[in-house]
């Protein structure tokens, strides 16, 4: 099927009480890791790409590795740009195929954040594009953007009623005190925030920093309202340790394709454990 905005999958999944998973992608290998490990459990599923990725490669590319894989799924799939303050790349984006964009201009006062992330949605709607905006300020370091611990400082649920009031987001990311990046201890999360945000606003909840949370979190979050939960770091992981663990365990072996054959095998089983975990598998 075509590729398609998030907002039926993330009503479906609100109202149903689970959630899509947004992985963020490296490249063609990981993009394919992300579609069949949906299509395999029948999941709608987000590929999520950073602004960093998407200047790395181009947009063009880019967008052309992902219909590719992504245009003929047999599950529902999103394109989705990840955290992103840069107009233009948004811009860029929208015209190069991308059927949904965030706008995070969380760093800013909030009057201009939610004048930023309102110009983002009006933009974005006649052209049935689905935008994320993001309130308060999650820790750690998510592409170019670095927050430390000191200047963290969670969603704050009234300025969350008005400002979704007033930007009308498809999806909203309040910061709820999970972090980007790996955990340094347990993470606190403000479940009365995400709880009370979420019956307020009635807009379908972004979970980030996903990497790291137990089981338990995430169906706690997921019960209480987050509809799409992002996962980058662990993909990461798997990018790189797949790759190296081959060659280690075979080091006299230079077969490129069997590396590449191991590292798509080792981001696709963390794909699949979160799809059944996060509860859309067949759901699509
Ligand atoms: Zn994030």
């Amino acid at each position: 099927m075509p590729l398609e905005n998030m907002k039926t999958m993330l009503a479906q999944a609100a109202a149903d009480r689970y959630a899509v998973g947004a992985f963020n992608i490296l490249d063609y290998n990981s993009t394919k890791a992300v579609v069949q490990a949906a299509e395999e459990l029948h999941a709608p599923v987000i590929i999520q790409t950073s602004a960093k990725t998407v200047t790395f490669w181009g947009s063009g590319t880019l967008m052309g590795w992902m219909r590719e894989l992504a245009g003929n799924a047999k599950v529902p799939v999103a394109v989705h740009l990840d955290h992103c303050k840069d107009l233009d790349l948004i811009k860029e984006c929208i015209e190069a195929g991308w059927t949904s964009v965030m706008i995070d201009a969380s760093a800013r006062p909030f009057e201009e954040n939610l004048a930023l992330s309102r110009q983002v949605v009006q933009m974005a709607r006649p052209k049935n594009i689905t935008v994320e905006a993001e309130l308060g300020a999650i820790v750690g370091v998510e592409d170019d953007i670095h927050v430390r611990e000191q200047d963290s400082h969670l969603a704050d649920p009234e300025q969350a009623v008005e400002f979704c009031a007033r930007v009308e987001p498809d999806c909203f990311a309040p910061a709820i005190g999970t972090a980007h990046g790996i955990y340094k201890g347990e993470p606190k999360i403000a479940y009365h925030v995400l709880e009370q945000v979420a019956a307020s606003t009635r807009v379908p909840i972004a979970l980030h920093g996903g990497t790291g949370l137990s089981d338990e979190v995430f169906r706690r979050c997921i019960s209480l309202g987050c509809a799409k939960v992002n996962i980058s770091t662990q993909i990461k992981y798997a990018f790189i340790d797949g790759f190296v663990g081959y060659h280690q365990a075979h080091d006299t072996q230079y077969d490129p394709l069997k590396v590449i054959g191991a590292q798509f095998d080792e981001m696709k089983k963390g794909i699949m454990a979160n799809i059944r975990l996060f509860g859309s598998a067949g759901k699509a």
